[in-house]
Formats: structure tokens, C-alpha cells, sequence
């Protein structure tokens, strides 16, 4: 896709936007590419056609098994085109093509699982109590979904709100973030040619406060699903007070990764290094909190300091590369700004720490370790988005529990270890939407995914996720043919 050819696609059509603003290459610092920005008119027709979509019977009158197809067809389409879309992703947010390539053939996999479930959705017919009465349950999809997403795996959080959305039979405007929009500004033309009728999917990009504000508020969109920090939720909320729309919310965390000395120390080392050092640490689930037990803590350490280093830094676009850059030079800012807070506040730096030497542009920062005495230094208390471990030694399984539960967070968990009781103790006790044991950051369209807290609220994922996107409309029938007796008594 050329650096121009970058639209809006709203009703069907693609078109410029009212604004427009320039997108860096987080590799260079260098403006790439121009995209549009959805100023409040842009936002206004496509939730308008979004709506018009949903009562046409183009849409309407499909049947859900018709829906599914064409949610596989552009499933069929995402795997075809997932070199170009990974390349774009790269390009626009730094994250390695490496990463992004893998991931976006598996989002086909999630429109697929998706497309698959549209007509296994069903309604339920009801023993009700009265001789004389049928009564069911409809399941009718919930209307305009506004579906809000940050920069980070972008397609795959799309999916997992279009999927569902599209299979239930809403309609859709999919907000990209403004911070490297360009993948899923070229998945829309994928949309188109699947063939969904016009308006059933609108992808727009913008900013926060009027693109993403005007969105989530308005008065026809019935259900929000937004993916993104704590704070934007906060306000996506007090968007959502004036339409009421039924909202999920996918947060940030501060996840931790428990290793007990019985575990097998060279994979926990490889699942942390995977759990914080992958997409450089730009990832909702990374592991950013390890806790170790203190007989086998140095040891555990000295493995990670090797692996550190070893790590390739380098371009993203390079398929040998490990680790890029960060997305945003605001992002590099805050990091740098937090270990600084961090050292002054007692953390002791391991490795890392810097930008690297070889890389004196873009926003590329060492994989880093910190030593903590506990949660209270701020590289352990904050999301930093970033690779940036927090090692916290522990003596004993409650205090590992206890260090692991003091967040307000409680996305994604780690444990690591060869007793199988422990684990499954330690399953019941975390707070946590997600336990991975002697395992980390594994994703299946099958599994839900979400969390406690300040994690957020909902589930995405699995085959529970398509009710999200409906409401129930509760039917009577009267079967008898008798007059009704008394009018002014409740049956
Ligand atoms: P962000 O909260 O800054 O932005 C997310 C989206 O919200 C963007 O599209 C943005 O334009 C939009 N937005 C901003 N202000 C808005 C407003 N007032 N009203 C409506 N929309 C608004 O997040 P980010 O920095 O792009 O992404 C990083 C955050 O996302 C991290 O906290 C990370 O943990 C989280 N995240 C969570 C998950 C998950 O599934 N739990 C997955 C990926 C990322």
C-alpha cells in the first residue's frame, strides 16, 4: 500500500477525512506516511451508516450461517494478505516483522473461529409456569458497536471485537489508534472486498478527544468495546453516561511471574524473557513483575542477564531482529523517566538501563532489569509498557501470593514451578483473568481473555464473547383459546 493511498473507510467508501496528520516510523523518528483523522463529522456519518446498515436488509435479512461466511471469507483474506498487513504494522509501530507476521496469520484463525460460530448461537426456549403459555428467548444482536483499539496488536483486538460483533449481526465503527492506524486502515480494504454490505464495517482513525470521544458518546452506538489504558477508560466511561451503551473494557497490567526453586529454571528464563522482552514489552500481558524464590534468585537472574544481552536488537523490518524500537518517543520518555524514579528510589539496575549505543535514533531502549526490595519502587508499582523486569525475591509460597496480589491490577499471572499441588493452590489464590502455568503469554481465539481490577471489565474471546454483542428479547405465547379471564390481575 503506497504512503498516500492511507482512507478512512466509512459507508462503504473510501474517503480523505476531515484532517489529516503525519505518522512516524518509530525505527527512524521520521515522519513515513500521512494519514487521515475522523474530525466529529467523519465519526457522525459512519455511526449513521452503521445504524442504516443494521435494519437493511442487506445485512438484516442474511442468515446467520451467510454472516459466518463471510466472516470466513475474510479470514481467507487476512491469511492471504498477512505478509503486506505485517509490514505495515512493523512499519507503522515498530513491532517486529517477525512478531507481527505470526500474529496477523493467526488472526485469520480468530475470523474463522468466529465466522464458525454465527449460527451456533442460540436461543432457549423456557419451562415457564403457566399451563396455558410458551415462552422463549431471542437472541438479537445489540446494534452499533463502537469498537476502540490501541496501536499494540491491533488486528488481533479488532478481531476479537469484530468477530463476535459481525457473527452476532451488529454493525460496526472500528476506531484504530492514532499512534500507527496504518494496518487496519488497509484491513478495511480487505472488509470491502469480503464483500460485507456498506456500512456493516467502517474503519476510522483520529484522536482521543474528538474522534475517539465523539464515538464512544453518541447516541446511536449501543455497546463500546475498548481496548486500552486505565486512565482513556476513565474516560470512555463517562462517554458511555450519555448513551448508556453497554461497554467491555480490556486494560492495562502489572502482571506478576512467580518461579519456585523446583521449577525448571531454563524454560522459566525463556517464559520471562518471552513474557517481557517480546514486542519490547509493549504488551498488556507482559510479565513486568518476577518474583523468585531467594535460594535459586541469583541463579535465575545471572540466566536472564545473559539472555539480555544476547538479544538482537535492531530493525524491525529485519526478520532476524528480536527486539525494535518502542512505538512512540513519548513512551521512550516515560520509560527512561520511571527507571530514573526507580534507581533514586532504591532499585538497583542489573542490565540495561539505556538506549542502546548502536541505535542513536528511533526510540529503541535495552532490555532492562531492575532489582527491587518490593512493589512500593514505581518500575514495579506502574504499568511502563516497556521492557523493563522487576525482580523481587520472595522466601516462601504466601509471600510470593502476597507480593503477586498487591497490584490494583490483575490481567495476566506466571507460575512457574515442578509441583503440581502448588500450581493448582496458586490457580484458586491469584487475581488474575489468566493463569498461565509453567507457560507464558499464550493466546487461542478459544480461550477468553481479560481481567480483574483495574484490568478491566468483560471477556474477549471464546465462544461466551458473541453474547457480549446481543440483547435477549423474552417471547410469550398464550396457547389457550379461552377468552382471558380477568383483565386487572397480572398473569
Ligand atoms: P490509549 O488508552 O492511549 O488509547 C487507546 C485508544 O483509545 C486509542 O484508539 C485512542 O485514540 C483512544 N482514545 C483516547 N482518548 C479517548 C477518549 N477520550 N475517548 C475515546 N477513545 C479515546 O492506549 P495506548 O497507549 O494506545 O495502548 C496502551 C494501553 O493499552 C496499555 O495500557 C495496554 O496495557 C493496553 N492494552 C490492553 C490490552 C488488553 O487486551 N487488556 C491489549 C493491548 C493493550
Amino acid at each position: 500500500m503506497a504512503a498516500s493511498d492511507f482512507r478512512l473507510y466509512i459507508d462503504g467508501a473510501f474517503v480523505a477525512g476531515g484532517a489529516s496528520f503525519e505518522s512516524l516510523d518509530p525505527a527512524t523518528g521520521q515522519a513515513w506516511a500521512r494519514m487521515p483523522a475522523a474530525t466529529a463529522a467523519d465519526v457522525e456519518r459512519a455511526v449513521e451508516a452503521a445504524h442504516r446498515a443494521l435494519h437493511d436488509p442487506a445485512w438484516a435479512d442474511l442468515t446467520a450461517t451467510q454472516r459466518g461466511r463471510l466472516l470466513m471469507k475474510l479470514g481467507d483474506l487476512v491469511a492471504a494478505h498477512a505478509p503486506e498487513l505485517a509490514e505495515l504494522e512493523t512499519r507503522d509501530t515498530g513491532k517486529i516483522v517477525r512478531e507481527t507476521r505470526a500474529q496477523i496469520g493467526y488472526v485469520a484463525d480468530y475470523y474463522r473461529y468466529f465466522g464458525g460460530l454465527a449460527d451456533k448461537l442460540e436461543g432457549v426456549h423456557l419451562p415457564v409456569d403457566k399451563p396455558d403459555m410458551e415462552a422463549y428467548l431471542r437472541r438479537e444482536p445489540i446494534g452499533v458497536v463502537a469498537a476502540v483499539v490501541p496501536w499494540n496488536s491491533q488486528l488481533l483486538l479488532a478481531a476479537v471485537k469484530l468477530g463476535p460483533a459481525l457473527a452476532a449481526g451488529c454493525t460496526v465503527v472500528l476506531k484504530a489508534s492514532e499512534e500507527g492506524p496504518a494496518p487496519l486502515l488497509a484491513f478495511a480494504k480487505l472488509v470491502h472486498e469480503a464483500g460485507f454490505p456498506k456500512g456493516v464495517v467502517n474503519v476510522l482513525t483520529g484522536f482521543g478527544e474528538e474522534c475517539g470521544r465523539t464515538l464512544t458518546a453518541h447516541p446511536l452506538v449501543a455497546r463500546v468495546a475498548f481496548t486500552g489504558g486505565p486512565s482513556t477508560a476513565r474516560h470512555v466511561v463517562r462517554n458511555t453516561a450519555e448513551n448508556l451503551a453497554y461497554t467491555t473494557l480490556e486494560l492495562g497490567g502489572k502482571s506478576p511471574v512467580l518461579v519456585f526453586a523446583d521449577a525448571d529454571l531454563e524454560s522459566a528464563a525463556n517464559a520471562v524473557v518471552a513474557g517481557i522482552f517480546a514486542a519490547s514489552g509493549q504488551s498488556c500481558v507482559a510479565g513486568s513483575r518476577l518474583f523468585v524464590e531467594a535460594s535459586v534468585r541469583d541463579r535465575l537472574v545471572d540466566m536472564l542477564v545473559e539472555k539480555a544481552r544476547r538479544i538482537r536488537i535492531g530493525d524491525p523490518q529485519d526478520p532476524a531482529t528480536e527486539m525494535g524500537p518502542l512505538a512512540t518517543a513519548r513512551q521512550f520518555a516515560h520509560i527512561e523517566a520511571t527507571v530514573a524514579a526507580s534507581l533514586d528510589a532504591g532499585a538497583v539496575l542489573v542490565t540495561g538501563g539505556k538506549r542502546p549505543a548502536a541505535f542513536p535514533a528511533g526510540n529503541y531502549y535495552e532490555p532492562t532489569i531492575l532489582a527491587c526490595s518490593g512493589n512500593a519502587v514505581p518500575c514495579a508499582a506502574e504499568e511502563l509498557f516497556g521492557p523493563v523486569l522487576s525482580v523481587i525475591a520472595f522466601n516462601d509460597e504466601a509471600e510470593a501470593l502476597a507480593l503477586a496480589n498487591d497490584t490494583p491490577f490483575g490481567l495476566a499471572s506466571g507460575v512457574f514451578t515442578g509441583s503440581l499441588t502448588r500450581a493448582h493452590r496458586l490457580i484458586r489464590r491469584l487475581h488474575a483473568g489468566i493463569v498461565w502455568v509453567n507457560t507464558y503469554r499464550a493466546v487461542s481465539p478459544i480461550v477468553p481473555f481479560g481481567g480483574y481490577g483495574q484490568s478491566g471489565l468483560g471477556r474477549e474471546g471464546g465462544a461466551e464473547s458473541i453474547r457480549d454483542y446481543t440483547r435477549t428479547k423474552s417471547v410469550w405465547i398464550r396457547t389457550s383459546d379461552e377468552p382471558i379471564a380477568d383483565p386487572f390481575v397480572m398473569r
